[in-house]
């Protein structure tokens, strides 16, 4: 605990304040002249806490200055997520191999951009649900249609009311559980695990938290691009090829991160491209099973109702 100022209720009853001319009238007024780091305790000289790093407060906090240096820490490209992004896109591998030699204060944390991925396609799912539900809902009418199927379909109906209209909300619920915390589970830690062990085998020792730094810089990487070229595919490229939009984007952006990280033999490139296409494979199946339960709870629950 910091020595803080002798304004406190402790103070016997009968001494009187004017023992402390200098006494604030509020605690918030102490801010600018406290003596000691806010964080630490340790005696404050310069701008900095020599103990701690804690930036010292010369003034109260107003909103415009909050504004800037929230806005500075987003877009500053000397630093920061901008930063990182551009990083990215130049030289994916170099920024996971900085990261994991020490020099990490230009970035943001490997994690901190996968949440950030994850946001973004949040709001790209947002601008995009209808065209994927109408998608889905022009599949199932036809499946409908279909003679064995006819008779399910009507007797899910009078359970669940409109079974393509029903699917395709379970369906984008899935999605937003899978661009969320399934990311993260079922993508970034496979993919960091199988790197650690398909590289290992090649001779190439990496600990775990290595390849997961590496995993979730791409994974964050692949989920902000995706975001902005998905929405792009979904109103421009033809039906057939949307789908194929993002395992092509994955790819690449996972061999432009092997180089300079990996070494640059085709064998180790097959051993990311095995460890990528996996992962792939787990995800996606992570966004079924999601999706199967979700369907089955949403089943059982109109059935009571
Ligand atoms: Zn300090």
């Amino acid at each position: 605990m910091p020595p803080t100022s002798t304004a406190d209720a402790s103070s016997p009853p009968g001494q009187t304040l004017s023992h402390h001319p200098a006494q604030p009238a509020h605690w918030t007024e102490a801010i600018p002249n406290a003596e000691f780091c806010a964080n630490c305790g340790q005696p404050r000289t310069g701008d900095f806490c020599a103990a701690c790093g804690q930036r010292h407060l010369k003034t109260r906090l107003r909103l415009w200055p909050l504004i800037k240096q929230v806005s500075s820490m987003v877009f500053n490209v000397d630093r920061g997520l901008f930063h990182t992004f551009l990083n990215l896109l130049r030289r994916p591998g170099g920024v996971a191999k900085d990261y994991i030699r020490g020099k990490q204060r230009p970035y943001v944390n490997p994690l901190t951009y996968i949440f950030i991925g994850a946001a973004l396609q949040m709001v790209s799912l947002f601008f995009n649900q209808s065209f994927i539900s109408e998608g889905m809902q022009d599949s199932l009418n036809q499946l409908q249609e279909l003679p064995p199927y006819q008779k399910p379909f009507a007797d899910l109906e009078s359970k669940i009311g409109d079974v393509p209209t029903a699917f395709s909300r379970v369906y984008i619920s899935s999605l937003q559980q899978g661009y969320s915390y399934a990311a993260l589970i079922f993508f970034c830690f496979p993919f960091a695990v199988l790197l650690m062990a398909f590289h290992s085998m090649r001779g190439e020792q990496f600990k775990l938290g290595e390849t997961s730094v590496f995993a979730l810089f791409m994974v964050g990487h692949m989920l902000v691009i995706t975001a902005f070229v998905t929405t792009l595919s979904l109103r421009l490229a033809p039906a057939a090829m949307q789908s194929l939009v993002g395992p092509l984007m994955y790819f690449l952006i996972a061999m432009h991160g092997h180089t300079g990280f990996f070494q640059s033999t085709w064998i180790s490139r097959l051993a990311t491209t095995c460890a990528l296409g996996l992962s792939t494979i787990i995800f996606v199946c992570s966004i079924l099973g999601i999706f199967m339960v979700s369907l089955v709870v949403f089943i059982a629950f109109q059935s009571i109702g």
